[in-house]
């Protein structure tokens, strides 16, 4: 059971103790049952900090024929300046059509199974199936596509730039349409008869069509393809040894563990009951995206200024570079997420390490705090705490 503000008529009630009255003006109960830490806040909270949340289920979906895609970029929420993201779910052998895009693509499967293919531009191929936990990353304008297997799939994409838009990606349908037919014909060598039947009208673009299910993946190699890109783009996140803490485990993955990845970098939290990603902060933005559980984080903003924010699955948080925060489980299951930053490597400074590893009486002068308290340290990095 997720923790909620005090309750009258099974309504939640922005009430804390003495502070607070009831709501008697229009309601939306079910959004505020979601987010009891902004309908009473708690009593640190203070100033003002810009909204640090936005869930996929207030992103516009556009259906097609091979599934849907929806997007959560800064246009979304304005504070997320540095990645963008998007969930997208293909049918059975539904096709993510071939294109390219300016931005690296980083993506991490949900459920079911997908093929993904591309070319690198030095015409190395790679083609793998990839399944739930599996991670993929497309260099910046390396062509690539995605296709659903047998089961279909759901997966998130996130790109290195936040005002990317999965609407104004380089479609292979979209170029044939813009180039003449002699040019074509020219570029490939063959007759332009060839191009009679390319889909001409730029609303029949297929962006996410309905195709068959392919064959076994050895069955879809390329014949006359020479090399293979050399650090591959595909990834088992959950064949990593996770790194355990008291309350639950982290996987970390990102160029060290996954060289194609030089862009993006990753960290698959598991928060059981009662846990919490400990105070931290980072030296870049963080993009969070929550797959399932229940969770309270905090900010600190500087400046007096702090906030608590409430997550679930589907939500997108975020929080600013050199911003403390903390993650909290607030319910009876595992919170599971991903934090993602633009970034080669994964790097976080721990308020417990810095204050295990400052001089024991300057820590005391500051905050009253009896030496030894701060200067035991809980490990060496407890990253999750419970
Ligand atoms: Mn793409
Ligand atoms: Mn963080």
């Amino acid at each position: 059971m997720v923790k909620r503000p005090h309750h009258s008529n099974g309504d939640p009630q922005p009430i804390r103790g003495e502070l607070g009255a009831s709501i008697l003006g229009p309601r939306n109960p079910p959004l505020e049952r979601e987010n009891p830490d902004l309908l009473a806040s708690p009593a640190t909270d203070s100033g003002t900090i810009p909204n640090l949340e936005f869930s996929f289920a207030a992103a516009r979906n556009r259906l097609l024929t091979g599934g849907w895609a929806r997007e959560v970029t800064v246009r979304e929420l304005p504070v997320a300046t540095e990645l963008a993201g998007v969930n997208m779910r293909l049918k059975p052998g539904g096709i993510r059509e071939l294109h390219w895009h300016k931005e690296a693509e980083w993506a991490y499967m949900l459920a079911g199974h997908a093929r993904i293919t591309a070319v690198d531009e030095q015409g190395r191929t790679f083609i793998d199936d990839v399944g739930p936990g599996d991670l993929w990353n497309f260099p910046a304008a390396t062509p690539h596509s995605i296709q659903g297997l047998q089961d279909g799939c759901e997966f998130l994409l996130v790109f290195d730039n936040a005002s990317f838009s999965e609407n104004e990606t380089f479609l292979i349908t979209d170029l044939f349409a813009h180039t003449p037919r002699d040019v074509l014909a020219k570029n490939f060598g063959v007759a332009e008869s060839a191009f009679a039947d390319i889909p001409i009208d730029v609303e029949h673009e297929r962006y996410i069509f309905s195709g068959r299910v392919p064959g076994a993946l050895a069955g879809d190699t390329v014949r006359s393809a020479a090399d293979i890109v050399p650090h591959t783009f595909s990834h088992r996140m959950m064949a990593q040894e996770p790194i355990l803490a008291d309350g639950g485990w982290v996987r970390i993955t990102d160029s060290t563990n996954f060289p194609a990845a030089t862009t993006i970098a990753a960290v698959l939290v598991n928060a059981g009951p009662g846990a919490m990603r400990e105070i931290h902060w980072h030296l870049t933005d963080e993009w969070q995206y929550y797959i399932s559980g229940h969770a309270r984080m905090a900010v600190f903003a500087s400046g007096g200024k702090a906030r608590t924010f409430n997550y679930q699955a589907g939500d997108v948080g975020y929080i600013p570079h050199a911003m403390a925060h903390y993650v909290e489980n607030l319910g009876d299951e595992p919170l599971l997420y991903l934090e993602m930053f633009r970034s080669t490597r994964f790097m976080d400074v721990s308020l417990n390490q810095w204050m295990a590893l400052t001089p024991p009486k300057l820590v005391e002068a500051h905050l009253n705090i009896d030496a030894r308290t701060m200067a035991a340290p809980r490990k060496d990095e407890p990253i999750i705490v419970k």
